[in-house]
């Protein structure tokens, strides 16, 4: 009688599920001076710092599940960084590769990592400095991970959602009466242009707070679609305003947590204001961003989780095509791109098209990943700069109530607009690798992800 009453004990406390856990850290990655920088297409090299760049992660754990979100302070992610940092996780802390996140905040004021395409020659990413930098990059984001997941404590997550309205513009335009959209335009005529698409003026606020001290928050998520390139110009090293909004939020709400900034669906979405020509600088933004998220800080509401549950996929995708004269052109280009700026847009487009090229029988294959942990929160990873209208619908259409998105998350393929942009052209547009159609491939990919995680 004793042994099956202790036997049922057994079973009971082992059917129960453990405490939902989570913790954050972060690790400095600032670039030593030397090293070439992002941002745009020509080569920089750092001389001095603004402010550190960081690799920040947040674990979440329950029953022995890990999920581990990293974030770095930088312009992109590439398939080989992720894999060798995946690795580098799963070898010193014990967490697969496959159960981590890892994403770029975009800022344009990090250092540049190779892409083995003409960019490396632009902007020197494979000279020795940039590799050595890419190089050091696994080994301090795994320290990152070790760092959380030695801090891992039971936290109850809560959410709300913070109104960014005014703070991001759509950075593409129509005139009256063209097909062709105009790129960042310089002067607005209200009577005669508009802008081309939306922008998602929600900010994704999900904090984590202990349960053991009172609901002190041990970490934050913030999630907002919007170009870091408000520092832009100049050879010092910043996070620009995800550095100042994170910094904000931890001295307002908890000296000790680490925020992290995912940045969202931000491809035709820029900080400046073209319609009444108002530029903001990082700190400004960065305050903004943080004011409207302390206004949403009392609406956070706990949520009910349960262990992590992830997900993800390779989708492939279709290259663009180009006729012999396109082509020829942009051989024509890329030789006198290395030392005169032919402007942004035509050299972009010669990358892109001598890339597709050099790679027309390589399968462009990207990898699309959903974390969810509750039935009210999921957090979706794609793979480039993916134009504002494909999250909106994503976030629209996801079974979950709410969804971040992170994106440059896990490899980066460039730019990926939405089919409607793809015939009103202009630069992201012509420096789009995947063909039209791609973006709207990537979200039904991530919707039967999602789908799949509000099942058990
Ligand atoms: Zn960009």
């Amino acid at each position: 009688m004793k042994l099956v009453y202790l036997t049922l004990l057994v079973l009971a406390t082992s059917l129960q599920a453990g405490d939902f856990r989570a913790a954050a850290s972060q690790v400095e990655i600032t670039p030593k001076n030397g090293t070439p920088l992002a941002g745009y297409y020509h080569a920089r090299a750092v001389a001095g710092m603004l402010d550190p760049l960081y690799a920040k992660t947040i674990i979440m754990e329950q029953d022995g599940v890990h999920a581990a979100l990293v974030v770095l302070d930088v312009a992109y992610t590439t398939q080989a960084l992720v894999d060798a940092a995946r690795a580098a996780v799963q070898k010193q802390c014990g967490i697969e590769g496959d159960h981590v996140m890892i994403s770029a905040t975009h800022t344009h004021t990090g250092p540049t990592l190779p892409r083995l395409n003409l960019m490396d020659k632009l902007t020197q990413a494979d000279s020795p400095p940039g590799v050595a930098y890419m190089q050091s990059l696994p080994d301090l984001i795994a320290k990152s991970v070790n760092e959380a997941k030695a801090k891992l404590a039971p936290v109850t997550p809560a959410f709300a959602i913070g109104d960014g309205k005014g703070i991001s513009f759509n950075r593409r335009v129509l005139k009256e009466g063209t097909t062709q959209a105009l790129w960042q335009p310089k002067t607005f005529d209200p009577a005669t242009m508009r802008p081309a698409g939306p922008v998602d003026p929600e900010i994704g606020v999900l904090v984590f707070n202990s349960n053991a001290a009172a609901s002190k928050p041990v970490a934050s998520l913030l999630n907002f679609a919007m170009h870091p390139t408000s520092v832009g110009a100049g050879t010092k090293v910043s996070a620009d305003f995800p550095g100042v909004f994170t910094k904000l939020i931890n001295e307002r709400h908890g000296p000790d947590m680490v925020s992290v900034f995912a940045n969202g669906c931000c491809g035709n979405i820029n900080p400046n204001d073209y319609f009444t020509g108002t530029r903001r600088n990082h700190l400004q933004i960065g305050a903004l961003l943080a004011d409207a998220t302390d206004a949403a800080w009392p609406n956070l509401k706990p949520l009910k989780t349960f262990a992590p549950r992830i997900a993800s996929t390779r989708v492939m995708l279709n290259r663009r095509s180009y006729s012999e004269a396109e082509i020829a052109k942009a051989k024509d280009i890329a030789t006198r791109m290395v030392t005169k700026n032919l402007g942004t847009v035509t050299m972009a487009e010669a990358v892109c098209i001598l890339e597709t090229i050099s790679k027309q029988n390589e399968p462009l294959s990207v990898e699309v990943q959903a974390i969810a942990f509750s039935d009210d929160a999921a957090i979706v990873a794609l793979p480039g700069e993916i134009f504002v209208e494909l999250g909106l619908a994503l976030k629209k259409q996801s079974p979950f109530k709410h969804t971040m998105i992170a994106e440059l998350a896990n490899g980066s393929i460039g730019y990926i607009p939405d089919s409607r942009a793809y015939p009103q052209g202009n630069y992201e547009v012509v420096s789009a690798r995947c063909a039209q159609g791609s973006g709207e491939l990537l979200v039904k990919a991530v919707l039967k992800l999602l789908k799949e995680l509000t099942k058990k």
